[in-house]
């Protein structure tokens, strides 16, 4: 089927099929085929990647992928789009279409499963998305933290949440997203997307994001389950100086007091101040 990236053919198809885009689920269409192509290319795809899709929605961007990758895995959570994706996608053999929840699905089962290899001789492989913006945080973390063999990740979110993953240190805007985005990735603004170019029209610009996955943490943490406790009790209380943010943790402030010294860092400070390194060295010092 042609493209349908475009306004016209969108409208048609939501038409001809009575859809009704859900808000409730994040379903916001790209009816701008250049934004599509510019997505596909910052994936830097080839006949040798394996892509999996969230939220392939009516198909404009998976029709993009599909040309370019060797695989394609989709996940819709919407039963009466997956009815319009077979049509979208008619004769595009290299897609499959799944139908499920991403947040509840382990990638590295469903891509070896649909490459047909054992788990243990998988290749990494790619992530792209427009995502449904109330997943935004869950499946960022799913991603993350589920240990996948996901080499690259080019995401759709929007423009503020954007921001605030790439956020440095010593502003409102940096928290423990953006600590965990900068930990296992190495994050970089691809595209500026204006609201203009999806049906319906959401309220709020976009950004795609490109996280490349890093090989090794850029600091050194023996304890990471320790490391994001400490990390999400620091941002939890961001008013707080992180030795009274600390004091969730129920440890004795004698105790943390020592921590903080040990690590080099001065107790009055907050905690939306602190490196990743600086983070890193409290938990060193904690253990
Ligand atoms: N990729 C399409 C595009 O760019 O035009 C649609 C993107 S739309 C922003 C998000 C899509 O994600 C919708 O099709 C929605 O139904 C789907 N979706 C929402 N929640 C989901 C979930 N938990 N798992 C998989 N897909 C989901």
């Amino acid at each position: 089927m042609d493209s349908v990236a475009t306004p016209g053919r969108t409208l048609a198809l939501v038409r001809e099929k009575g859809l009704v885009p859900r808000k409730s689920r994040g379903q916001n269409f790209l009816v701008d085929a250049n934004i599509v192509r510019k997505i596909a290319q910052a994936a830097e795809l080839g006949p040798g990647d394996t892509v999996v899709e969230i939220g392939p929605g009516l198909g404009a961007l998976t029709q993009e992928l599909a040309a370019r990758a060797g695989r394609v895995i989709a996940i819709e959570i919407d039963r009466e789009l997956l009815a319009t994706l077979t049509e979208t996608l008619a004769g595009k053999v290299n897609v499959r279409l799944v139908a499920g929840d991403a947040l509840k699905l382990n990638f590295d089962h469903l891509v070896a499963e649909s490459l047909g290899i054992q788990e243990g001789r998988l290749p990494t492989y790619k992530v792209v998305a427009n995502l449904p913006y109330y997943i935004t945080t869950p499946i960022l973390l799913h991603l993350l933290t589920g240990e996948f063999r996901i080499a690259l990740m080019v995401l759709m979110v929007q423009a503020e949440v954007g921001y605030r993953l790439l956020a440095r240190p010593g502003g409102k805007e940096y928290g423990a997203l953006s600590v965990a985005v900068q930990y296992y990735t190495e994050p970089a603004i691809a595209l500026r997307v204006p609201r203009t170019v999806f049906y319906p029209r959401p309220e709020v610009d976009s950004l795609v994001l490109k996280l490349t996955r890093r090989t090794r943490p850029p600091v050194a943490v023996a304890d990471e389950d320790l490391f994001f406790r400490l990390i999400r009790a620091a941002f939890n209380q961001r008013r707080k100086t992180i030795l009274n943010a600390l004091g969730s943790l129920e440890r004795e402030k004698a105790d943390l007091t020592r921590i903080l010294a040990r690590a080099g860092i001065d107790p009055r400070r907050r905690g939306e101040t602190l490196t990743l390194a600086e983070f890193a060295r409290i938990s060193q010092a904690w253990q």
